[in-house]
């Protein structure tokens, strides 16, 4: 018995679980010259996702209706008739939100479960750490003593980024959505302060006294008011990496945002968006450094692991709800 998730609405605004399909299928599968059968060990929830179950215009083409979902997964090697991989090996890659596929193995890469844990190659280890890693050092060019702010602080991208801050000798400061994420952030992550935007009136205010030195970079998750008000707080020659605007994935009107233009002018500050991917001739570089960080205690991470299949489609939504503490994966 396979199961699968499929894509059945385009979300209106906020996904909602009548959004998924799940269906069942009562097929054997069988493997050709090459391919391998997979069995799904864990699945990544991702922001990101939501924009591709919207019908526009991205860097990746958007998921099809009714078909299957897919994101980054764990899976064990069941049957292998490919030469590189064989029964009983973990894989990461871009798979179906389903419980078994066959994969040609294009695209899969060989995960050591023996060094870390198989979900870390989701978030510290995978995408979220790599997304760190590159917008801070190429993007942001961080140089000791600047202060960095970034928001999303508590989540897997955000608390990666503020950790590799404080290794690099920067002054760091989190925006979280909840007292709990900010205390996190502090006792956990080793950032310098936190504000919890969700109980601060002024967010410009808040941010001038956490950063009395101006901010230097900044490390956007969220974008909207959030971000607006950081901007009243930037330095000359500051730079503001554009990462991820998670506070307008759901907006169905245009939001109206302050112009960021004479900020940029006044502070000969630098604004500039990135995907991951576009970053791929520095991953083993980046990979190696994470590793070897967390390896010396220098770097650490949560993960809210949500149990079951069926969660999959929950777990994705109440990202929406900033319910997780780092990177929120599934494990089947
Ligand atoms: P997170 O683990 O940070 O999870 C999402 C978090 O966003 C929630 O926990 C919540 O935390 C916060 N959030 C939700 N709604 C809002 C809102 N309206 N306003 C402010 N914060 C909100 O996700 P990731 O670390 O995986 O991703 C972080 C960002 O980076 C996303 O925007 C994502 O799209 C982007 N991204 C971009 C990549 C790239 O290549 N450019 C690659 C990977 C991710 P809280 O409780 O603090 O509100």
């Amino acid at each position: 018995m396979i199961r699968t998730i499929l894509l059945k609405n385009r979300p209106e605004g906020k996904p909602t679980p009548s959004d998924f399909e799940f269906v069942t299928d009562d097929v054997d599968l069988n493997i050709d010259a090459g391919e391998l059968l997979l069995e799904t060990a864990y699945v990544s929830v991702d922001p990101y996702l939501r924009g591709r179950m919207s019908d526009t215009k991205s860097y990746v083409p958007p998921f099809e209706l009714n078909k299957p979902i897919q994101s980054g997964v764990i899976a064990k090697v069941l049957e292998s008739k490919n030469e590189k991989l064989k029964v009983g090996d973990f894989v990461s890659g871009m798979l179906d939100w389903k419980t078994k596929q066959v994969s040609s193995g294009e695209g899969l890469i060989k995960v050591d479960g023996s060094k870390a844990p198989l979900s870390a190659y989701l978030g510290i280890l995978g995408m979220t750490g790599l997304t760190a890693y590159v917008g801070l050092t190429q993007i942001g060019k961080p140089k000791s003593g600047e202060t960095l702010v970034v928001s999303g602080a508590a989540g897997a991208v955000g608390s990666v980024v503020g950790q590799i801050g404080k290794i690099l000798g920067l002054t760091v400061i989190g925006i979280a959505g909840s007292d709990e994420k900010v205390q996190l952030l502090k006792s956990k992550f080793g950032f310098d302060a936190g504000i919890n935007y969700n109980t601060t009136e002024n967010m410009t205010a808040a941010i001038a006294e956490a950063a009395p030195n101006g901010v230097d970079i900044y490390f956007d998750n969220v974008g909207g008011p959030i971000s607006d008000a950081v901007l009243f707080n930037i330095n000359q020659f500051a730079r503001l990496i554009i990462c991820g605007a998670i506070s307008v994935y759901n907006n169905t009107e245009l939001p109206k945002s302050i112009s960021v233009q004479p900020f940029l002018i006044k502070n000969s500050a630098l604004m500039q968006g990135f995907i991951v991917s576009n970053y791929a001739e520095i991953f083993p570089e980046a990979i190696k450094q994470l590793s070897t960080w967390l390896a010396e205690g220098k770097l650490t991470y949560t993960e809210t692991v949500v149990n079951g299949f069926d969660e999959i489609p929950n777990a994705f939504i109440d990202l929406f709800e900033g319910k997780n503490k780092g990177k929120m994966v599934v494990k089947i």
